[in-house]
This record gives structure tokens, sequence and C-alpha cells, in this order.
């Protein structure tokens, strides 16, 4: 291990997936991770597997695919739980049990209702079973920012012992202040005589909008792993931002004399993929990958912009891999400058199929003119997700208007061969989602409907994404088109591909 060397942890589809409306599909998972494998996250924690079916068979897969992270599994300190997400990373190149326990005062009598010595004889135990499956266990004294330092500090040396190879101090509920976490941390590393034996690891919550400035006060004092979220979406107000914590170590590395291994190029794209499945846009003003973050509005900035950057710029957009130049795509445009562009997006020919997504790409040049790198990439990323789909919308066709009765027609495609179906409604998309039902026998409860613009401009890409209820589950769909009608049947669809592949991992599960 580098003394220098600040290891990122990425808990994006752990601690951010339990905190959204809907839960991500394994193919949505497997799309995020590949992207955080593309940015040089050392860590991913995938999942909590005993949770639920579907969580562990999303580790698993993760697990078997992704060859150059190390793949975590989260588990309480209880055997149940470790051996859940022992077998659930067990084919991963470079498997990791993460294990937690809460050991402040609160945690400890109000919730474990346990002394200290029970606490602590749970953790080592945890721990030592843990490493009976695994070389490489994490162990987090959850809530440490309320701890008694006395006990963490015995807490902290006993797992160290035991085999744990990193300590993670978090802060859970975002409650603590930089001046105040630093004496805390700094206070871990003078009392506890083992210390040198293992990783330290911060996980700080964003309650009061302070987790990226505890981490780096943390990384002051000598800790070596940040957990992290893209977008820092996560439980509550979210958890330590990956952008923005990797950006300030990179941008002030003379004075913090630290380095991660993220490849800072692929931020911008890891912002946008998990904005869009999680269904969590990003604030404007949002630091490093906010819409506005490079913008400069006031003339007196922009006059020093134009003269030298560096005047109002403390990082360059390509930094972060923002392209600077908006190249306008039109149906005249070639495939080899498809392939071009796609390329300066950061996706490589084996992310896509050329051909699909020149037909795509073609179909909605004609409908709307211009197609802008965002469009393109939607493209990229929702027909990757829509691979497995299925099934497809092979003709659409609503009437509706002030005097008739909206009624949509539809034809559904699958390995079956075509459906058509036609439905009345309240409205177009009403219509269209009852046809859509019928075709497919697949019903869903909608609870949220959204509409927006995907880019700029009177031709703009209609995005809809909706949240639908499913028995206990709640899914998440999207759908694209310059047709809103269209654009909500894709996403209605989206979702009942999701029930198609939630029941096939239950059916597989209940098999074995
Ligand atoms: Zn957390």
């Amino acid at each position: 291990m580098k003394k220098d060397r600040v290891y990122i942890f990425d808990t994006t589809l752990r601690d951010g997936e339990q905190a959204l409306a809907s839960s991500l599909s394994v193919v949505e998972k497997i799309q995020i991770a590949k992207q955080l494998e593309r940015m040089k996250v050392d860590i991913i924690e995938a999942g909590f597997p005993v949770s639920s079916p579907g969580d562990f068979n999303s580790v698993q897969t993760i697990a078997k695919e992704i060859k150059n992270c190390t793949i975590a599994g989260l588990a309480r300190a209880v055997e149940k739980d470790i051996k859940a997400a022992a077998d659930a990373v067990r084919l991963a190149k470079r498997p990791r049990i993460h294990t937690f326990l809460g050991t402040s005062k609160l945690h400890r009598e109000k919730k474990l209702r346990k002394d200290q010595d029970a606490i602590v004889e749970m953790a080592v135990s945890a721990v030592k079973y843990a490493r009976r499956f695994c070389d490489d266990v994490e162990f987090s004294c959850e809530d440490t920012g309320r701890t008694e330092p006395e006990f963490l500090f015995r807490i902290v040396e006993a797992v160290i012992k035991a085999g744990a190879g990193t300590v993670n101090l978090p802060d859970t509920v975002g409650y603590t202040v930089p001046t105040e976490f630093k004496r805390i941390i700094s206070s871990v590393f003078a009392n506890v005589p083992n210390i040198d034996k293992a990783i330290i690891s911060v996980h700080c919550h964003n309650d009061l909008g302070m987790a990226v400035a505890n981490s780096i006060t943390a990384v002051e004092c000598g800790a070596r792993q940040i957990e992290c979220t893209v977008n820092g979406i996560g439980e509550r107000a979210g958890n330590c931002s990956l952008e923005e914590v990797v950006m300030a170590m990179k941008v002030r590395q003379s004075l913090l004399k630290v380095d991660t291994n993220i490849d800072t190029k692929e931020i911008m794209r890891s912002s946008r993929l998990v904005s869009r499945l999680c269904n969590m846009p990003v604030q404007p003003n949002k630091a490093v990958v906010g819409a506005n973050a490079f913008a400069h509005s006031s003339g007196i900035h922009q006059d020093g912009v134009l003269k030298e950057k560096t005047t109002y710029e403390i990082m360059r957009p390509g930094d972060i891999g923002l392209s600077e130049n908006q190249l306008n795509l039109t149906s005249r445009s070639g495939r080899h400058v498809i392939k071009h562009r796609l390329e300066k997006l950061g996706y490589g020919e084996k992310d896509y199929k050329l051909e699909d997504i020149y037909t795509k790409f073609l179909e909605l040049a004609d409908k709307k003119g211009s197609v802008y790198d965002d469009d393109l990439e939607a493209l990229v990323v929702l027909k990757e997700g829509a691979s497995q789909d299925t099934y497809s919308i092979d003709y659409l066709n609503v009437t509706s208007g002030t005097k008739v009765i909206p009624t949509a027609t539809i034809i559904i495609k699958s390995a079956k061969g075509l459906v058509q179906e036609a439905a009345t409604g309240d409205g177009p998309v009403d219509a269209a989602c009852k046809a859509i039902e019928r075709a497919t026998g697949i019903s869903v409860n909608l609870t949220d409907y959204r509409i927006s613009s995907n880019t700029g401009g009177k031709e703009a890409v209609g995005c809809v994404n909706i949240i639908a209820q499913y028995g206990d589950y709640r899914l998440h769909g999207v759908g694209l088109s310059t047709d809103i009608v269209e654009a909500s049947a894709l996403a209605y669809l989206n979702v009942i591909n999701k029930v198609v592949r939630l029941c096939e991992v239950r059916k597989a599960k209940k098999k074995k």
C-alpha cells in the first residue's frame, strides 16, 4: 500500500440504491458497475445480499462480470448475513465482506440492547467468521460520530486483531463538523496500538452538507479509504459525493499530497448514467457535475475567462470528461460520424451495436432534425438496458382529441411472436398503457409520472419517467421519444419488462 494513495470505495449500488424510490434492475446495476469499473474505482459495494433474493442475485452477477475492482457485499455482524455476503461475492476476482455493528451508546442500548463487552465479542466473532470465507474483510463501527472515544479505540483494536484489513469509521447520521471529526479520527490514530495493520476508512453522510469536508479532513488525519457515491446519492441527504471528493484531492493535490486511481475523465459520464437510471436529477449548481458548474454568467467573470481561463476556473471541463464542442448530428451524418462521436463520449465499439444505434439515430434525426450528444448517449444507454427485454413495441397508433374517445392500438413483439391489442382510456397515455397491459397480461399500478425534455429546443426529445408498484416492488421505467405518448408507452413497457425479469429471478430462487 502506497502511503499517499486514497482508495475509493463506491457505494452507489448499496447506500445509493437503497434510498431510491424504486430499486434498480440487475441489468441497470451492471450498467452502473461497468461504468464504475471504467472510472477505476477501487472497491464497488454491490449490495446487501441477505436483504432480498434480487439483491443477492445482482451482487453475484456483478462479482462475476467485473474484473478490475474489489467487489464488496454488506452484512450485519451475524452469521446468516455474512454467509449470504460470502456466497454472493465468492466468484469475484477480489471479493470483500463488509460487516457492520452499531457502536454508539445510543445504538448499543436502544437498538441492540447489549453492553460494551457483548458488542466487542459480537464484532470480533463476525470478523473471524467472515475471514473463514474471505481474506479481505472490512468492519464498520456504525455511528462512530457518537461513540465514546475509549470504547471506539477498544473495538477498533479488537477487530484489527481479529483480522479486519479495513476499519470504517462512519458519520452515519451526518452530525459531526470537520473540526470535531478531525479530533475523532486523529484520536483513533493516536490511541489504537495496531492501527498501522489496517486501512482506516470513512463513510460520511451529508445531512448538514459536510460529508465531503469531513471526508477530506479524515484523509488529512491519515484515513486512506473514502466511501462515497456518484452524485452523492444515498440515505436521506445522501453520502459524500464521489466526484466532489475526488476532484478536491486532484485540484488541491499540492496541499493534500494524496492521490486516487480514478480516471476523472469518466466522471461526467458516470454522473449522467446514474442520474438517468436512478431517476435522480442533478441540481444545476451542483459542484463539479451540475449543468452550471462551468458556466460563467457575470460580465466580469466572462471577460476574465476569455482573457485567461484560470482567472475563474479552477479545473478544466475536460478533466471530468465534459466535451466542449457540441457537434450537431443530422440524418445526413454517416455511421463513421456516429461512431466517432460515441468514441468522444467514451463509448467503445464493444459497448453498442452500431447498426442498431444507427437505425435508432436515423429515426430520431428524421423526427427531430438535430441530434445532440445527450440524445445519442441516451440511445446507447437505454438500448443497452433494453437488449435483454422480453417485450418491445412493434406498432403504436393512438387517436385522441376533444370529441373522440382516446383509443390506442398496439402490436407487441416478443419471442413468441406478435400480439395485437386495442384499448380506450381516460387519455391517450392511459389508453396506450391499457393496451400494453392487455397484450402482455401484466398490470402494474402507476404511482408517479413525470415528463421532461432531454435536450433543449422545440424539437426536444421527451423523456418520461414513471414509478409503478408491482406487489411489494416499486419499479422505475423510462422512455424517450419526440412523441410524448410513445415515450410514455416505452416507459410503461420498460416497467413491464422489469416485472418479467423480477418474476424470473424469483422463480430461479425458488428452484434452488
Ligand atoms: Zn450510509
